[in-house]
């Protein structure tokens, strides 16, 4: 397809990153192999805006994949991290501001007793997952398909978000040994869990799932799923982890706990917390959190966890997410959801709005979608130029059919009328596309 503007310096920079840097990004999605076209190398973040290297304004409804819950470049978030730096960066000590980040997540998210900080969701997912096997002393992990919980070996089979977007089935370099212990489950599909612990109970340690899913889109889970999940890993004695790096903190105050009140034995959580430094953490039941050196024998560590930057961040913002913060994140998800849905209707676009909380995605297709297979058959064509019509239009959309949209509380009604300005252009440009039938994932050749 042609695009409907060019950006010389992000392209120049583009071309200088890929002689240096695989793919010239470092991290996927960002490649925009997905939408086509140039990424854009942004210079600066303030409040509901991106700049690019062109010097154009977005209105950013990526927020950073999740983190950026206030806006960018909050004066408390930036205050917070210019007196902190000024303190030193890293101590390899433990600091007071670890124990205070601590405390505001047991204080926020009830069943959580205890937590370990880290590094990324990865980081905290991989090691929610080795300490549910030590607790345990089983050895298999049930996984949903199409859902992400970072790039730790053992859970890259059938993951979604950059794994969704590239369509691979799979990635080298993961070992079938590595992967042999992972059970790989449709969805929304307790019966299937049922099955699985029938089967094999004795031997699952832990079942992992994300809160409401949300990198294959945004696929929530359907009433009673959660709680399922709970009853089968009581009665089989393995444990519940909820992965709540992205809706931790950011769909509600206890983030989705808050909505739904399942707890599980151990959740994951990332993004918001960190304000937009690094900064993870996983936590729960503290029987099972006792279990981590040096208390216990199962061996978790890290040189920058717990980091004073990072904590700083992270603290500032939580201390901002306020209750009427919550309500403007809310309000805003619900404008564009709408407004969008209203351009796409009007343009005869066929598609779905599925939402968890304030996080929320457009499927371009025609029927529900409630797991990997039903996201899986969408329009991916009619969201490129759906895509690139409202970024010509100085909105920048997720660079991919298979993520969640992010509004921040910061998206005032300036930021949502240029969103509403431009949606009724994307949605023509999107029914301009002939391609009806349902396209799955880009392959990885394809994307290339
Ligand atoms: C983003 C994400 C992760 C991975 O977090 P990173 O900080 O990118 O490693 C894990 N789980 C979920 C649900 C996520 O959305």
């Amino acid at each position: 397809m042609t695009f409907p503007f060019e950006a010389p310096a992000s392209s120049a920079l583009f071309d200088r990153a890929r002689e240096v840097i695989p793919g010239g990004v470092n991290s996927p999605v960002r490649a925009f192999q997905a939408v086509g076209g140039t990424p854009r190398f942004m210079v600066e973040g303030r409040g509901p805006y991106l700049v690019d290297e062109d010097g154009r304004e977005y209105v950013d409804l990526v927020c950073s994949w999740g983190p950026i819950i206030l806006g960018h470049a909050h004066p408390a978030v930036v205050e917070a991290l210019r007196t902190a730096a000024a303190r030193g960066t890293s101590f390899g000590t433990p600091s007071r501001g670890e124990v205070e980040l601590a405390e505001t997540l047991v204080d926020r998210v009830a069943p959580v007793e205890q937590v370990r900080l880290v590094n990324s969701g990865t980081e905290a997912t991989m090691s929610a997952i080795r300490l549910a096997r030590g607790f345990t002393g089983r050895t298999k992990v049930v996984k949903f398909a199409g859902c992400y919980h970072g790039h730790v070996d053992a859970l890259l089979a059938s993951a979604g978000s950059g794994i969704a977007t590239l369509g691979l089935p799979d990635t080298p370099g993961v070992t079938g040994a590595t992967t042999a212990d992972t059970i790989v489950l449709p969805y929304n599909d307790l019966s299937a869990v049922r099955t699985a612990f029938e089967q094999e109970g004795d031997a699952i340690a832990v079942v992992i799932t994300e809160a409401a899913a949300a990198n294959m889109g945004v696929v929530p889970p359907l009433p009673g799923f959660n709680a399922g999940l709970k009853a089968l890993c009581e009665q089989y004695g393995a444990l519940l982890v909820l992965d709540e790096v992205m809706t931790g903190f950011r769909v509600s105050r206890a983030g989705h706990f808050g909505l739904e009140g399942v707890a599980p034995d151990l959740f994951t959580f990332g993004k918001v917390m960190g304000g937009g430094l690094p900064a993870a953490a996983f936590g729960g039941r503290s029987d099972v959190m006792a279990r981590l050196a040096p208390q216990g024998p199962v061996y978790q560590a890290g040189t920058l966890s717990g980091n004073p930057l990072a904590v700083a961040a992270g603290r500032a913002t939580l201390e901002q997410c306020t209750a009427e913060v919550y309500d403007r994140v809310d309000a805003a998800a619900e404008t564009v959801g709408r407004l969008a849905s209203e351009a796409l209707t009007s343009a005869g676009v066929p598609h779905r709005v599925n939402r968890a909380g304030s996080l929320f995605s457009i499927f371009f297709a025609d029927h529900a979608v409630v797991d990997y297979a039903t996201a899986s058959q969408q329009n991916v064509l009619a969201y490129r130029a759906f895509f690139h019509e409202m970024l010509a239009r100085g909105v920048y959309l997720p660079p991919s059919a298979y993520e969640s949209w992010f509004v921040s509380a910061a998206h005032d009604d300036a930021a949502l009328e240029r969103v509403a300005d431009a949606l009724p252009h994307a949605a023509r440009a999107a029914a301009a596309v002939d391609a009806p039938e349902l396209v799955s994932p880009p392959t990885a050749k394809d994307a290339t």
